[in-house]
């Protein structure tokens, strides 16, 4: 029994605090207990409209993220997912296995799809069968991912049972992972939505690459509850938001934050918030400006390269079960 993990995020946008404290995360630390695979998935990008340019430009910087947040190339395999074919291949075969209904359901496809009537495309309906192709080509185990992932999580083992039970033992069911604190983090001008980078307003989003002005410009326009106190309540889920983040990035809990502002303002909070998140990006970004991009081309070339071998063993067995020679 392999011991993997699995995980990918769309280059869709820039990459936001969400993306990290739901993800990104979990993936530095589960990377030294196991062996992890971690995709740039574009041909997940590409259900919603990208500019040519801009969608190789973001992939590699996605890439540039993985490897500033602390992912590990000497551990992880860091790869593109449109340069292992395996994925769209199996997808297809999955697809033929999904009933429509199953993917009628989902969440994501009804949000995204009523965001923008203009493109409710094929790709974005099957975004769930590719997410479970990604996840079962690898016999992965594990996949950490924030909470509106888990509907899809929930798809491939439906998948990968309905697919062994019909043509014998061939994928490894794989579990979610998810840790509560930071599943869920909410669009700083939309409490009831959560954070997400292909929103339409920039004002939704932390990203990890934003400068010091912007993080401050954007805490002080996030949106707040009526009243004045700094509570965790869930009636004030603007608030109740903001101090999860503050919580999450400075190591303290939720309490601690309440406790801390008892007899202050939502100006003062949000001032010491904006300072906590400015504080937090400040080594990443860094970083991330000191990685050399050929650097990131050759890390992206060899991961593609390992996770390519094991794609093509999973579907020559995929294949031989289901009849094609
Ligand atoms: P898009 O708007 O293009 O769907 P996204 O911000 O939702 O972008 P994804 O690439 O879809 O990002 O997801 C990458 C990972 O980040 C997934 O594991 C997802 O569950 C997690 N994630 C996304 N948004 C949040 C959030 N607001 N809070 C916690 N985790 C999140
Ligand atoms: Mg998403």
């Amino acid at each position: 029994m392999s011991n993997r993990i699995f995980s990918g995020i769309a280059p869709s946008g820039v990459l936001h605090i969400g993306n990290y404290l739901g993800a990104v995360k979990n993936w530095v630390h589960l990377q030294n207990k196991y062996e992890s695979i971690f995709c740039v998935v574009d041909l997940h990008a590409i259900t919603a409209p990208q500019n040519p340019e801009e969608l190789h430009k973001k992939t590699l910087e996605v890439a540039k993220i993985y490897l500033a947040m602390g992912v590990d190339p000497e551990k992880s395999t860091i790869f593109i997912q449109s340069h292992v074919p395996e994925h769209t291949e199996l997808a297809w075969i999955l697809n033929t296995i999904t009933k429509i209904p199953e993917l009628e359901r989902m969440t994501q496809f009804k949000d995204k799809s009523s965001e923008n009537k203009q493109n409710i495309n094929a790709g974005l309906f099957n975004y769930p069968v590719l997410m479970a192709a990604d996840i079962l080509l690898y016999d992965t185990n594990l996949v950490p991912v924030g909470e509106d992932q888990l509907q899809h999580v929930e798809i491939a083992r439906t998948l990968a049972r309905r697919f062994n039970s019909t043509f014998g033992e061939t994928f490894v069911i794989p579990e979610p992972y998810v840790i509560k604190e930071g599943m869920r983090i909410m669009g700083l001008d939309d409490p009831t939505k959560k954070m997400s980078k292909s929103a339409s307003s920039e004002y939704n989003y932390i990203a990890l690459t934003d400068p010091p002005e912007k993080i401050r410009e954007k805490v002080k326009r996030a949106v707040t509850d009526s009243g004045k106190e700094i509570k965790y309540l869930d009636s004030k889920p603007a608030i109740r938001n903001l101090i999860n983040i503050y919580a999450l990035l400075d190591n303290a809990t939720p309490k601690d934050i309440e406790d801390a502002y008892r007899k202050k303002g939502y100006a003062e909070f949000k001032k010491d918030l904006a300072e906590v998140v400015v504080g937090f990006l400040e080594p990443f970004q860094e970083k991330y400006n000191e990685i050399d991009d050929r650097e990131v081309l050759r890390i992206l070339e060899e991961g593609a390269t390992k996770a390519s071998k094991l794609a093509k063993e999973k579907m020559e067995e995929v294949k031989e079960k289901i009849g094609l020679t």
